[in-house]
């Protein structure tokens, strides 16, 4: 197992906790508005497993928690093993996934080794291939929603909007389709130069239009947030 990414210390990452923030190179969709492009291609040195034992061993005293996030972290055979080890030292983890690999969250949830998952609601479901740019297996994201729902392990569910890729009636048809969950987060997508798309080509919400839908789905969660 290799990473292609590391932030030492992160107050922001996992909730209430300082955490050690590890990215993996690959990713099996191709959201225009990921601004992480050098990492879906899977460009840059490679970090690998031992160096970051190695460093949480110096630091476990200041770091809780280590958040893996990608690319799409469970393309990685190894993941499995490396959260194992990681939980085995006592640390939190929390994983970031698009929601593309089930059989690997079934066995994580069986197993007890995660402790938040967030999972990225691309599109609503009839959309999903149009925003990812690439033909997605829609029932494998409605089963990675039902497990991690049903689990008795703290998630969340978030989607980014730019208004090329994602309407009102879209973001308001996802809050149908997540009715009852715990809890969902609205990203608005911010420019920068390692878009996928490229710089300048997606626009970000305005404020009071987030504002103006966070009241019509709200209710919809027990928790409702915008990160702007
Ligand atoms: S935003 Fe999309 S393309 Fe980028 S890492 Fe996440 S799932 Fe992959």
């Amino acid at each position: 197992m290799y990473f292609k990414g590391h932030q030492k210390s992160s107050f922001i990452d996992y909730p209430d906790k300082i955490s050690t923030v590890l990215f993996t190179g690959g990713c099996n969709f191709k959201c225009p508005y990921c601004h992480n492009s050098d990492l879906v291609y899977n460009k840059g040195e490679k970090i690998e497993a031992e160096y970051i034992f190695s460093f949480l061993e110096k630091r476990k005293k200041f770091i809780d928690a280590v958040c893996i996030s990608g690319g799409e972290a469970t393309l990685n055979k190894g993941l499995y093993d490396f959260v194992k080890e990681l939980k085995d030292k006592g640390f939190l983890v929390k994983l970031d996934t698009n929601g593309t690999n089930p059989r690997l969250l079934k066995s994580f949830i069986k197993d007890k080794l995660l402790d938040y998952i967030a999972m990225d609601i691309k599109a609503p479901f009839n959309k999903y291939n149009k925003v990812t740019g690439v033909m997605v297996e829609i029932n494998k994201i409605k089963e990675s929603i039902s497990l991690i729902r049903e689990s008795d392990i703290d998630y969340e569910f978030r989607t980014t909007v730019c208004k090329e890729l994602i309407t009102e009636d879209d973001i308001i048809n996802i809050a149908e389709e997540l009715k009852g969950s715990k809890r969902y987060i609205i990203q608005n997508f911010r420019d920068g130069d390692t878009i996928l798309a490229g710089k300048g080509r997606l626009t970000p919400y305005k404020k009071e239009e987030l504002k103006d839908i966070e009241r019509k789905i709200k209710d919809n969660f027990i928790e409702f947030k915008v990160r702007s």
